[in-house]
């Protein structure tokens, strides 16, 4: 039997059985008019019970309701109209009212007058006296009143369920109703979203079907919690019909569902875009962390750490890339790695002929080159996937105002389609900072290099000879080794330079300067003191070794030219100015001994 029907029989049926209870046995009943009006009732109720699929037409509903009606006259009639059966035509108006049946009610109330005024007019006193009317009248009215309040009761919620009915259903977000644990009703984007549909999501209970299998317990400590907590907003992951999963951000709100069950009222949405979206945030906000820091070596005086920096760089913006080498132009036409990373990488020289290398490409046409299969192209050679283990190549040329300055070489482990546009763009500016980067840094170092060494020997000078003294003194306290410092001075130098002129004794002060350097090791340290003065650093070895290693610089310089030194030693304790000073006054000593000789003090 169709819901439409039992609703629509359900009230005529009841009233039947009320109707007979209620029949007086004694007195005088009319028994062929109740017969005739029960008979109604019931053809009324078994009518609506057959016609089950045309229960819900009006003309049959409007029969039902008028052989209602006139079963309540034949009873009035047959049993007398004092015994009480007259307010049961509240009933169809009642049942017309709530169904929102308009003109069902009309005709109700038209019956009811009928019902009244009829038995008046046409049979009059004494059974019905024309003072009846009163009460006939009182019926109606309250009928009618009470009819129209609860049809406009019942369309105003109607107008409000439709709505939100209305609300639900266009609604982006998946919801769902929930009474004690099941589901009893769900829009269609949550089947839209879950792929489930609505007949295989109602009247589910926990675990439900868009959990994945694999995670029952976990969703179903969550739900345990959000019941607890009253609703609330959570992130789950969930799966599709097809066991695709993706992350849902579900509000459940509590809701007093009126019958005495408690329900909630959940909304769902698949987060999938948000999160991409937030991790490509992330993803953004590395990216331009790793171009601040090339933006940082722009000021870098060490060229070697900027071009470091540089690959380390590039090797963080490339997703998925693991290496990158840093060609620039050698001297014989050729390109050299001035920097690989990781740094155990190989470096190799790409010679001046072979134009089709990707890094020479580059380099000359000033455009990126994207090889996808670098074992089959013609700009990748063997040494370079050896060097780099690469499927597939990046090439950047690393330009500015000034030109082309080298290229670089980013490197993916597995065959890459292509790059995407924002990595293209991050890369391009992180090749246009490189160029600046590289530039500002060989510039600084160069600089840097200058404020370090005397111009005419290419020793190191007095500043720098500082640093250096203070570095060794750490070194050989560190491997508890001596330490020797040597001053030595050109003898009667002023009377060299009178002789044979100021350009010859240059001459002679960078003939010394590289003539003692030879004869040095490589930690030894020669630097020019001042003027024909020149002091000497001498790791590891004691105060007699020292004296017989100056010694032995004496036959280096030409004949006829000699020169005095002081030699000073400590366990690296001493202070810099300390040692410095010893060694002088041995130096002082030498001179006043007679020259040509070396003093250890
Ligand atoms: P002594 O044996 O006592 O050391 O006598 P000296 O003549 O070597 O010493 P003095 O300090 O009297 O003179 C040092 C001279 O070295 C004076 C200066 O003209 C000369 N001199 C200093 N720097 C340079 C330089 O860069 N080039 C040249 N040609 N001469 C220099
Ligand atoms: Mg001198
Ligand atoms: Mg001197």
């Amino acid at each position: 039997m169709s819901r439409t029907t039992s609703r629509l029989l359900l009230p005529y049926a009841s009233c039947l059985v009320v109707v007979l209870a209620l029949l007086p046995l004694e007195g005088e009943v009319d028994l062929v008019e109740v017969a005739i009006a029960l008979g109604l009732q019931g053809a009324a109720a078994v009518r609506l019970a057959a016609a089950q699929r045309l229960g819900s037409r009006a003309w049959m509903r409007i029969l039902c309701l008028v052989a209602f009606l006139a079963s309540i006259a034949l009873l009035r009639d047959g049993v007398g109209p004092t015994a009480g059966f007259g307010p049961l035509v509240f009933l169809p108006v009642m049942w017309a009212a709530l169904e929102r049946r308009r003109g069902e009610l009309i005709v109700a109330l038209a019956g009811i007058a009928l019902i009244y005024a009829v038995p008046i007019l046409v049979a009059g006193a004494p059974q019905y006296p024309a003072t009846g009317w009163r009460g006939g009248a009182l019926l109606l009215v309250v009928a009618t009143a009470l009819g129209f309040s609860v049809l406009s009761l019942v369309e105003r919620l109607r107008v409000e369920v439709d709505h939100s009915t209305a609300i639900i259903g266009a609604m982006s977000e998946g919801f769902a109703l929930t009474r004690n644990g099941e589901i009893v009703a769900v829009n269609p984007a949550l089947c839209a979203i879950t792929g489930f549909s609505e007949a295989e999501l109602l009247g589910c209970r926990p675990p439900f079907p868009f959990w994945p299998a694999d995670r029952l317990a976990e969703s179903g400590a969550r739900l345990r919690e959000i019941v607890a907590a009253g609703g609330g907003e959570f992130e789950l992951l969930l799966a599709r019909r097809d066991g695709t999963r993706f992350p849902a951000e579900i509000a459940a709100v509590a809701t007093d569902l009126g019958d005495g069950s408690r329900g909630f009222l959940n909304t769902v949405r698949d987060i999938t875009e948000r999160r991409e979206h937030e991790d490509a945030m992330r993803r953004h906000a590395e990216q331009l962390a790793a171009i601040a820091d090339v933006v940082r070596v722009v000021g870098h005086s060490d060229p070697l750490e900027a071009r470091q920096t540089i690959c380390t760089t590039a090797l963080a913006l490339c997703d998925g890339a693991h290496a990158v080498g840093l060609w620039e132009p050698g001297a014989d036409g050729g390109l050299v790695t001035t920097a690989t990373r990781p740094e155990s990488a190989r470096s190799y020289r790409i010679p001046a002929d072979h134009r089709e290398h990707g890094a020479r490409v580059v380099m000359e046409t000033g455009e990126p080159l994207f090889v996808a299969d670098a074992a089959a192209s013609p700009h990748c050679d063997r040494r370079l996937m050896q060097l780099l283990q690469a499927r597939s190549v990046l090439f950047c040329p690393i330009a500015d105002a000034g030109g082309v300055r080298g290229a670089l070489a980013i490197a993916w482990p597995e065959p890459l389609a292509g790059l995407s546009e924002g990595d293209d763009l991050l890369v391009g500016v992180l090749t246009g900072e490189a160029a600046l980067a590289m530039q500002r840094a060989d510039l600084l170092g160069r600089l840097d290099e200058l404020t370090r060494t005397d111009e005419l020997t290419g020793l190191p000078n007095r500043r720098a000879w500082d640093e250096l003294l203070t570095h060794e003194l750490a070194a050989a306290r560190r491997h508890d080794q001596p330490l020797s410092v040597a001053m030595l001075d050109l003898d009667f130098f002023k009377h060299y330079n009178d002789q044979n002129g100021h350009l010859a004794g240059d001459h002679l002060l960078r003939h010394a300067a590289h003539a003692w350097l030879h004869n040095l090791r490589a930690t030894d340290v020669l630097a020019r003191w001042g003027g024909e003065e020149f002091a000497l650093l001498l790791p590891g070895c004691d105060a007699t070794h020292a004296a017989v290693l100056v010694d032995r610089l004496r036959g280096t310089l030409p004949d006829g030219v000699t020169f005095s030194a002081g030699v000073s030693c400590t366990d690296g304790t001493a202070a810099p100015r300390t040692l410095v000073d010893a060694a002088d006054q041995a130096l002082y000593l030498a001179k006043a001994n007679g020259r040509d000789r070396v003093v250890v003090g």
